[in-house]
């Protein structure tokens, strides 16, 4: 056989589009919540490709799923369906609040489907202008234009102006602040459940059944981007289960696939025929392969020991932070559900988390960062309690370079 292609992490800068900075390691094979690089040198995988890899690395389920599907069929164009993409509608409809599923392919365009339906609801309303979209600051939904100018960072979206317009931001979890700004114009409010970018900040149950209640009373979707909490990362299927507060429109992405790209926007019978033969679409959208991976890490995930697995995850997760942190005091705060935890720098290592996470990785440990205050963990939702010990322990000594 030839050989493949000899590659190394400088290439990355020769040869890429310099929209992200890698890590000095190249990742080559992943078992369960560890990875090794190219030397062949083992991490414990904190990151799970940013709360993506929900049953960790060639988990047999995703692996049976994918190889029987690849021999069957990859792809027929939606010009024709087919039964894995039925499958999983039927999972995702029976078990949340929705009747009708759109498929797409990443979170970006699950939340741009649901802005583009909320637009049209809007538009049929017959309600003059009702074309306002109301959305908060520090949120993320995306890089497309729309969602790009719906998420709350301007700094990723001043560059590419003139951006659509019709779309104001609020302080999150001010319900006064929203109130100002939701009217007989709004079409759609946009929320995560939880900011998880933006630092992993769960939202107030008061101010999402405020928003719920605004929505109902001036006409207006009410939308959760689920991206990063969704498919059992809290340790319910859905946050919005956790709060209580059902939405008109719900994203997903990310874990649904547990690393297959696959994104879904779910509705309800009264929202989804505004929508119909030509008004939106995907080429990819609802692919065999795509789907029959998700329904099978859908059908593994959504059981009650998994999502109570979930659950006790996070205590025994929580009680190392603190454990740790009562030893280094480096942070403020240790918040999140589930298996989605931010920890918060203290004020005198604000701006230190990307540093963190560097020696992390010289430890052996994959982290995240949100935000430059925020040291973010979204490991696999099965991960073994004794590689949370052993990464707990990684990380330690990646803390011990910070204190020092
Ligand atoms: C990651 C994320 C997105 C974007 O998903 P992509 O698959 O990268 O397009 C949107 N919303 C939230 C809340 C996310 O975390």
């Amino acid at each position: 056989m030839e050989q493949p292609i000899s590659v190394t992490r400088s290439n990355f800068n020769d040869w890429m589009v310099p929209v992200f900075a890698p890590a000095n390691f190249i990742p080559v094979r992943g078992e369960g919540s560890r990875i090794w690089d190219q030397e062949n040198k083992e991490y414990i995988d904190f990151a799970g490709g940013i709360a993506v890899n929900a049953l960790g690395h060639a988990h047999p389920v995703a692996v049976n799923a994918l190889t029987e599907q690849a021999t069957k069929l990859w792809h027929v164009g939606n010009g024709y369906t087919n039964e894995p993409v039925l499958r999983l509608a039927k999972q995702l409809t029976e078990n949340t609040f929705a009747d009708k599923v759109f498929f797409c392919n990443s979170g970006a365009e699950a939340n741009e489907a649901a802005l583009k339906l909320a637009r049209k609801v809007g538009l049929d309303s017959g309600v003059a202008g009702k074309s306002g979209i109301v959305a908060f600051n520090n949120a993320f939904h995306g890089r497309t234009l729309f969602t790009v100018s719906a998420g709350g960072q301007p700094k990723y979206s001043q560059d590419f102006a003139p951006l659509p317009n019709g779309i104001s931001h609020v302080a999150y979890n001010d319900l006064e602040a929203a109130k100002a700004v939701i009217n007989e114009q709004t079409c759609a409010v946009i929320v995560e459940p939880i900011q998880g970018e933006g630092g992993v900040i769960p939202a107030d149950i008061e101010f999402l059944k405020g928003l719920r209640a605004l929505c109902d009373e001036f006409g207006a979707l009410l939308i959760f981007d689920e991206v990063q909490t969704g498919v059992g990362r809290t340790g319910s299927l859905y946050a919005y289960m956790n709060y209580g507060v059902t939405p008109d429109v719900l994203t997903t992405a990310k874990a649904l696939g547990g690393g297959f790209p696959v994104g879904a926007m779910l509705t309800t019978d009264k929202f989804a025929p505004h929508f119909s033969v030509g008004t939106h679409g995907t080429t990819y959208g609802g692919n065999p392969l795509a789907s029959a991976v998700a329904g099978a890490v859908f059908e593994f995930i959504n059981t009650p020991e998994v999502l109570e697995g979930v659950k006790h995850r996070h205590q025994y997760f929580l009680d190392a932070l603190n454990t740790l942190n009562a030893e280094y005091q480096v942070f403020d705060e240790i918040r999140g559900q589930g298996l989605l935890i931010g920890c918060v720098l203290k004020a005198e290592y604000a701006g230190k988390a990307k540093d963190i996470t560097t020696w992390a990785g010289e430890e052996g440990l994959l982290a995240l960062i949100a935000g430059p205050n925020v040291v973010r963990f979204t490991p696999s939702l099965i991960i073994p309690e004794q590689d949370i010990d052993e990464g707990i322990a990684r990380l330690k000594r990646a803390l011990a370079k910070l204190a020092k």
